[in-house]
Protein backbone atom coordinates (compact mmCIF):
# COMPACT_ATOMS: atom_id res chain seq x y z
CA UNK A 1 0.00 0.00 0.00
CA UNK A 2 1.42 3.04 -0.97
CA UNK A 3 0.71 6.68 0.02
CA UNK A 4 2.01 9.90 0.19
CA UNK A 5 4.97 10.29 2.37
CA UNK A 6 3.85 12.77 5.73
CA UNK A 7 5.57 15.52 5.86
CA UNK A 8 7.30 16.80 9.18
CA UNK A 9 4.69 19.54 9.42
CA UNK A 10 2.07 17.13 8.72
CA UNK A 11 3.07 15.18 11.60
CA UNK A 12 3.75 17.55 13.96
CA UNK A 13 0.32 18.91 13.46
CA UNK A 14 -0.79 15.71 14.01
CA UNK A 15 0.80 14.87 16.96
CA UNK A 16 0.03 18.17 18.85
CA UNK A 17 -3.47 17.57 17.99
CA UNK A 18 -3.55 14.06 19.37
CA UNK A 19 -2.14 15.55 22.99
CA UNK A 20 -4.02 18.29 23.59
CA UNK A 21 -6.43 16.78 25.02
CA UNK A 22 -3.93 14.83 27.75
CA UNK A 23 -4.75 11.36 28.96
CA UNK A 24 -4.20 8.05 27.66
CA UNK A 25 -4.86 8.01 23.44
CA UNK A 26 -7.67 6.45 21.70
CA UNK A 27 -6.03 3.41 20.35
CA UNK A 28 -7.19 2.58 16.12
CA UNK A 29 -8.68 -1.30 16.02
CA UNK A 30 -7.85 -3.72 13.13
CA UNK A 31 -8.92 -2.90 9.87
CA UNK A 32 -7.87 1.10 10.25
CA UNK A 33 -5.26 1.39 7.31
CA UNK A 34 -2.74 3.18 8.94
CA UNK A 35 -2.04 -0.51 11.02
CA UNK A 36 -1.38 -2.19 7.76
CA UNK A 37 0.72 0.65 6.74
CA UNK A 38 4.82 0.45 6.75
CA UNK A 39 5.93 3.40 9.08
CA UNK A 40 8.13 6.07 8.24
CA UNK A 41 11.59 6.08 9.55
CA UNK A 42 11.45 8.05 12.25
CA UNK A 43 14.70 11.15 11.59
CA UNK A 44 13.70 14.11 13.47
CA UNK A 45 10.03 14.93 12.19
CA UNK A 46 8.94 16.04 15.71
CA UNK A 47 11.25 18.10 17.51
CA UNK A 48 12.71 16.95 20.39
CA UNK A 49 10.06 18.45 23.19
CA UNK A 50 7.15 17.11 20.98
CA UNK A 51 9.00 13.67 20.72
CA UNK A 52 9.24 13.55 24.59
CA UNK A 53 5.25 14.51 24.67
CA UNK A 54 4.62 11.74 22.53
CA UNK A 55 6.17 9.08 23.90
CA UNK A 56 5.22 10.12 27.34
CA UNK A 57 1.55 10.11 26.30
CA UNK A 58 2.25 6.88 24.43
CA UNK A 59 3.02 5.18 27.84
CA UNK A 60 0.33 6.49 29.42
CA UNK A 61 -1.82 4.25 27.21
CA UNK A 62 0.16 1.61 27.28
CA UNK A 63 -0.24 1.03 31.17
CA UNK A 64 -3.59 2.58 31.27
CA UNK A 65 -4.69 -0.20 28.62
CA UNK A 66 -3.59 -2.05 30.04
CA UNK A 67 -0.84 -3.51 28.06
CA UNK A 68 3.00 -4.36 27.88
CA UNK A 69 3.60 -2.26 23.91
CA UNK A 70 2.44 0.28 21.69
CA UNK A 71 3.09 0.91 18.75
CA UNK A 72 2.51 4.96 17.02
CA UNK A 73 0.31 3.33 14.19
CA UNK A 74 -1.95 1.73 17.01
CA UNK A 75 -2.54 5.72 17.87
CA UNK A 76 -3.09 6.84 14.30
CA UNK A 77 0.75 8.60 13.78
CA UNK A 78 2.65 6.71 11.18
CA UNK A 79 6.42 6.75 12.56
CA UNK A 80 8.78 3.62 13.38
CA UNK A 81 8.49 4.33 17.21
CA UNK A 82 6.98 1.85 19.59
CA UNK A 83 7.13 1.72 23.52
CA UNK A 84 7.58 -1.54 25.73
CA UNK A 85 7.34 -2.32 29.65
CA UNK A 86 6.63 -5.23 31.15
CA UNK A 87 6.12 -5.60 35.12
CA UNK A 88 5.54 -9.32 34.67
CA UNK A 89 3.40 -9.94 37.02
CA UNK A 90 0.99 -13.32 37.40
CA UNK A 91 1.27 -16.66 38.09
CA UNK A 92 5.18 -18.07 39.09
CA UNK A 93 4.15 -21.22 37.20
CA UNK A 94 3.22 -19.06 33.80
CA UNK A 95 5.90 -16.56 34.43
CA UNK A 96 8.46 -19.23 34.59
CA UNK A 97 7.03 -21.37 31.41
CA UNK A 98 7.13 -18.28 29.50
CA UNK A 99 10.29 -17.03 30.28
CA UNK A 100 8.56 -13.89 31.28
CA UNK A 101 10.84 -11.61 33.14
CA UNK A 102 10.51 -7.59 33.78
CA UNK A 103 11.26 -5.87 30.94
CA UNK A 104 11.97 -1.95 32.00
CA UNK A 105 10.43 0.71 30.05
CA UNK A 106 11.93 1.45 27.00
CA UNK A 107 11.48 3.41 23.36
CA UNK A 108 12.02 1.35 20.02
CA UNK A 109 13.03 3.89 17.06
CA UNK A 110 13.06 2.51 13.84
CA UNK A 111 13.87 -0.96 14.97
CA UNK A 112 14.26 -4.41 13.09
CA UNK A 113 15.08 -7.74 14.11
CA UNK A 114 16.43 -11.32 13.19
CA UNK A 115 16.14 -14.31 14.84
CA UNK A 116 19.33 -15.50 17.07
CA UNK A 117 19.14 -19.54 16.41
CA UNK A 118 16.31 -21.75 15.49
CA UNK A 119 14.27 -22.16 18.55
CA UNK A 120 10.40 -20.86 18.34
CA UNK A 121 7.89 -20.38 21.58
CA UNK A 122 4.32 -20.31 20.78
CA UNK A 123 1.49 -18.86 23.58
CA UNK A 124 -1.48 -16.88 23.31
CA UNK A 125 -1.22 -13.10 22.89
CA UNK A 126 -2.98 -10.60 22.56
CA UNK A 127 -3.11 -6.68 20.84
CA UNK A 128 -4.58 -3.89 21.97
CA UNK A 129 -5.84 -3.13 18.40
CA UNK A 130 -7.77 -6.23 18.52
CA UNK A 131 -9.51 -6.32 21.60
CA UNK A 132 -11.03 -8.98 23.16
CA UNK A 133 -9.12 -11.60 21.83
CA UNK A 134 -5.91 -13.75 21.63
CA UNK A 135 -4.46 -16.42 20.14
CA UNK A 136 -1.19 -18.76 19.79
CA UNK A 137 1.31 -17.28 17.75
CA UNK A 138 5.07 -19.27 17.14
CA UNK A 139 7.52 -16.81 17.46
CA UNK A 140 11.21 -16.84 17.58
CA UNK A 141 12.63 -17.57 21.27
CA UNK A 142 15.44 -15.06 20.77
CA UNK A 143 15.93 -12.05 18.62
CA UNK A 144 18.15 -9.49 18.03
CA UNK A 145 17.26 -6.20 17.80
CA UNK A 146 18.39 -3.22 15.94
CA UNK A 147 17.50 0.49 15.63
CA UNK A 148 17.80 3.50 17.79
CA UNK A 149 16.54 5.05 21.36
CA UNK A 150 14.80 8.24 21.91
CA UNK A 151 17.80 10.42 21.70
CA UNK A 152 19.41 8.48 18.37
CA UNK A 153 21.51 6.73 20.08
CA UNK A 154 22.09 3.04 18.50
CA UNK A 155 20.51 0.13 20.02
CA UNK A 156 21.79 -3.63 19.05
CA UNK A 157 20.47 -5.81 21.76
CA UNK A 158 19.27 -9.41 22.16
CA UNK A 159 16.19 -10.07 23.44
CA UNK A 160 14.76 -13.59 24.95
CA UNK A 161 11.46 -15.12 25.97
CA UNK A 162 8.77 -12.71 26.75
CA UNK A 163 10.82 -9.82 25.89
CA UNK A 164 11.62 -11.38 22.85
CA UNK A 165 7.96 -11.91 21.84
CA UNK A 166 7.03 -8.48 22.82
CA UNK A 167 10.03 -6.52 20.79
CA UNK A 168 8.66 -8.90 17.87
CA UNK A 169 5.07 -8.08 18.14
CA UNK A 170 5.61 -3.80 18.25
CA UNK A 171 8.30 -4.19 15.42
CA UNK A 172 5.65 -6.26 13.42
CA UNK A 173 3.27 -3.25 14.14
CA UNK A 174 5.83 -0.76 12.41
CA UNK A 175 5.83 -2.95 9.36
CA UNK A 176 2.33 -3.19 8.86
CA UNK A 177 1.74 -6.65 10.46
CA UNK A 178 -0.74 -7.79 13.18
CA UNK A 179 -0.26 -10.69 15.26
CA UNK A 180 -3.53 -12.61 13.73
CA UNK A 181 -1.14 -12.33 10.81
CA UNK A 182 1.28 -15.03 12.33
CA UNK A 183 -0.83 -16.76 14.80
CA UNK A 184 -2.48 -20.42 14.43
CA UNK A 185 -6.12 -19.45 13.16
CA UNK A 186 -7.28 -21.79 15.00
CA UNK A 187 -6.31 -20.99 18.38
CA UNK A 188 -8.58 -17.97 18.23
CA UNK A 189 -9.67 -17.76 21.76
CA UNK A 190 -11.94 -14.67 23.21
CA UNK A 191 -10.32 -13.27 26.39
CA UNK A 192 -13.24 -15.08 28.17
CA UNK A 193 -12.43 -18.61 26.78
CA UNK A 194 -8.72 -18.04 27.86
CA UNK A 195 -9.37 -17.37 31.14
CA UNK A 196 -12.07 -20.09 31.86
CA UNK A 197 -10.03 -22.59 29.54
CA UNK A 198 -6.44 -21.59 28.45
CA UNK A 199 -4.89 -20.41 31.36
CA UNK A 200 -2.34 -23.64 31.32
CA UNK A 201 1.42 -22.57 31.46
CA UNK A 202 1.62 -23.34 28.09
CA UNK A 203 -0.56 -24.31 24.98
CA UNK A 204 -0.33 -27.42 24.98
CA UNK A 205 -4.09 -28.14 25.97
CA UNK A 206 -5.25 -25.34 23.51
CA UNK A 207 -3.47 -26.72 20.84
CA UNK A 208 -4.86 -30.57 21.09
CA UNK A 209 -8.23 -29.28 22.10
CA UNK A 210 -8.56 -26.83 19.14
CA UNK A 211 -6.52 -28.56 16.56
CA UNK A 212 -3.66 -26.49 15.65
CA UNK A 213 0.04 -27.25 16.02
CA UNK A 214 3.05 -26.05 17.94
CA UNK A 215 6.52 -25.88 16.71
ZN1 LIG B 1 -0.38 -5.06 19.09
Amino acid sequence: MSSPRPTPALLTRQVEELLQHGGPLPILAAGDPVLRGVAEPYDGQLDDALLDRFVAALRETMLAAPGVGLAAPQVGVPLSIAVVEDKARGPREALEARGRTPLPFRVLVNPSYEPEGEARAAFFEGCLSVPGWQAVAARYARVRLRGQDERGRAVDEVFAGWPARIVQHETDHLNGTLYLDVAEPRSLSSNEAVARCWSQPTAETAAEALGFELP
